[in-house]
Parts: C-alpha cells; structure tokens; sequence
C-alpha cells in the first residue's frame, strides 16, 4: 500500500459536494473547547446572502445529489422566522441538514423541522458525566437541556445524528460511549476527538496506544450491536476492505471537495469552516471571495488560486508522498494544520494522528485480536 499509488485529490473541485452555512454567529451555550471565534456575538446572515447561494446551489441540485449544512454558532439561535426565510430561495431538491446543540428544540422546532425536511444531527458527548464541558452561558450544565431536545427530536418520530467529542480517550469509554448512543436513538453516530482548533488552544497529544486502543474498543463495541452507523469505523472497514481487493485508489475523489463555507457575512471559505472568522497577517481573512459580490459558482473555479489554498495544496503533495496513510485520509484538513502548525504545507498534525492514523491501526488491533485461529 504504497502511498504514491494513490492518485486522487489533486487540485480542487470546482463543485462541492454540500455548502455550510452560517445563519448567525450567535451559540446560547459556551463550550470549553469550541473553536468558534463570535460565539457571544449574534450576527445574522441577510437573506440577500441566502439567495446569492442558492443562485449557484439550485442547478448543482437540480443535476445530482446536494446538501446545504446549516451550522454556527447554534443555527436554532437565528429563530424560526430567520431559517425559513434563509431557506426559501432553496429549490425543492436541495437537501437540508442542521448540526445543532439540541437545547432549543421544542415541539414547534421540530414541526419546523418535518415541514422543511431538514436533517437534524445533534452534538452531545455521551452521558451527563460526560458533558460537564459543555455550559450554558451563565456556566450551568447544558445536559439536560441537550436531552430535553433529543427527546422533542424522539416524541416527532425525527431521526437524527449524533456528534460526540471525546477530550481523553481512556479505556472503557469507547464501549460506554457507543452503549449510550444505541439508547439515545440516533441512526449515525460520528466521533471526534478534541482538536487545537480556533479559540481553543488546548493540546490535544494523546498517547499513541491510548488512541488506538479507543477505536479498536469502538469497534468491537460496533460489531456486538450494529444497529446505528458508526462514521468512522465505516469509513475504516470500506478503506480496509478496498485494499484487500485492489481498488483503495478508487476511493479518494479524483479532486478536493471545496465545502465551501459561507458566513454570516457572504464571505466563502473553503476546505475549513474553522477558519471562519479569523485573520492572519500572512493570510488575510482566508476568503476566497463574497457571494454578495460574485457568484458562489464562480468564486469556487478560482479557489485553487487563494494564496493559503495554494500553500495547502503543497502540503497534501507532501502528504502524499510522504504518509501511508494518505489512501484513507487523502491530505488531512487544512484547519487543524493552521491551527498547530502555523501554516498549510506541513503534514502529520495530533489530529491526524488521532483521528485518521491511529484510527485505522485501532481497526486493524481489533481485526487481529479476533482473527480466528484458522486464519
Ligand atoms: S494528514 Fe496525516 S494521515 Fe493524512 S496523509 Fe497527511 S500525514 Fe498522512
């Protein structure tokens, strides 16, 4: 497994796959390790913003499969009348996802929720114990509050998502994690494990076996009781079973998916919604354009040219030839490598080590602690 043999993720794409936008900067909770710069500021996308989007968005959805991800800050603190006026210059194929802390969500949310289609996906880092880094701004715990949501969520009969955080990964808590999430209800669960991203600052170098040790736990936890999809064991296994039959360079995109950003001001990122809202005097605001300004279509074909993007596009060069993992990965995240390194060309980062590295050797722990003896 080579990594020069892989030949995807050159160069970016010029249409995403999913657009994320940011209705207000604004989140009623004040997590310990949130990376989101104006988190306390309520700044509110104009729907002039929305249908400069949607100019673009339409036609990609009317040609194939799209989705616009509704993010923040809380994208539920922009109010009811807000989203659905953000959301009505979408045409009926577009579809709607919101990444939401669950503490707004009341009958009347997800009533809005069935009627607009939205996909709701909640974060939430396991049971209360687990949760005590995330508060309300007044520094209460936000537990409840979260639960109260999921249940509103249950009651409708509305699927939904989970994103959990994991800050220490320790022994037991990937079996203790995934048992909580097979009683929370959801169909897709996703884990991250804490990032130096944004405002916060808080390393995040584990020890190496640690890491793996909690994927490999995830997973045997998965195999007891596959009822929900775990992202991250799926994509392992898909990666793993396509380099047992040859095709893992068939995997990565043949180019970089843009998910372009755009704040709540119009201005378009792309490959990082963390960067919104910071500046560096090297980089400037990280922009690639405004949507207010020029065609989000049309920002996106000169991407490629947007000095940092140019610099990250080294380092997945690098990646490439350099890392063995770089088949599953394909380059890592521009964010994370900003946010550690101070620049866009390096390569290995903590997060890929804990997300993407050990990740698949926590796979592969687990594959050989249960082979059978004929094997
Ligand atoms: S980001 Fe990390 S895991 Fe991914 S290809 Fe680069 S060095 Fe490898």
């Amino acid at each position: 497994m080579a990594a020069h043999r892989h030949t995807g993720m050159r160069g970016i794409a010029t249409v995403p796959s999913y657009v994320v936008m940011q209705p207000t900067t604004l989140c009623n909770l004040d997590c310990a390790y949130c990376y989101l710069p104006m988190r306390a500021a309520d700044r509110r996308m104009p729907v002039s913003v929305a249908e400069a989007v949607a100019a673009s968005v339409n036609p990609w959805a009317a040609a194939g499969r799209f989705s616009v991800v509704w993010h923040g800050g809380e994208p539920l603190a922009a109010g009811r009348e807000h989203l659905a006026a953000l959301l009505a210059p979408f045409g009926p194929e577009v579809e709607h996802h919101i990444q939401t802390n669950a503490t707004l969500i009341d009958d009347a949310w997800c009533e809005f929720f069935a009627k607009h289609r939205i996909r709701v996906s909640v974060s939430v880092d396991g049971p209360r114990e687990r949760n005590a880094e995330r508060v309300t701004r007044g520094g209460r715990p936000a537990y409840d509050r979260i639960l109260a949501g999921v249940a509103a969520l249950r009651r409708h009969g509305l699927p939904f998502s989970a994103l959990a955080v994991v800050s220490r990964p320790v022994p037991g808590l990937a079996a203790e994690l995934y048992e909580y999430f097979l009683d929370l209800g959801c169909d897709v669960l996703g884990v991250n494990i804490e990032e130096t991203e944004g405002v916060n600052t808080r390393g995040n170098a584990h020890d190496a076996a640690a890491v793996t040790a909690f994927w490999a736990e995830l997973v045997a936890a998965w195999r007891r009781d596959p009822r929900i999809h775990v992202r991250e064991v799926e994509w392992s296994l898909r990666y793993a079973g396509a380099v047992l039959d040859g095709t893992a360079d068939d995997l990565l995109p043949r180019r970089l998916d843009p998910i372009p950003t755009v704040g709540h001001d119009g201005s378009v990122i792309v490959l990082s919604p963390e960067l919104a809202g910071f500046t560096d005097p090297r980089y400037g605001d990280f922009s690639s354009g405004n949507v207010l300004a020029t065609p989000l279509a049309e920002i996106l074909t000169e991407a490629g040219r947007t000095p940092w993007v140019r610099e990250f596009l080294v380092g997945v060069e690098a990646c490439r030839s350099s890392c063995p993992y770089f088949g599953f990965c394909g380059g890592g995240h521009a964010a994370n490598r900003y946010f550690e390194q101070g620049r866009f060309d390096g390569t290995e980062t903590e997060h890929c080590r804990n997300s993407k590295i050990r990740l698949l050797e926590g796979v592969l722990e687990h594959a050989r602690d249960h082979q059978s003896p004929a094997a």
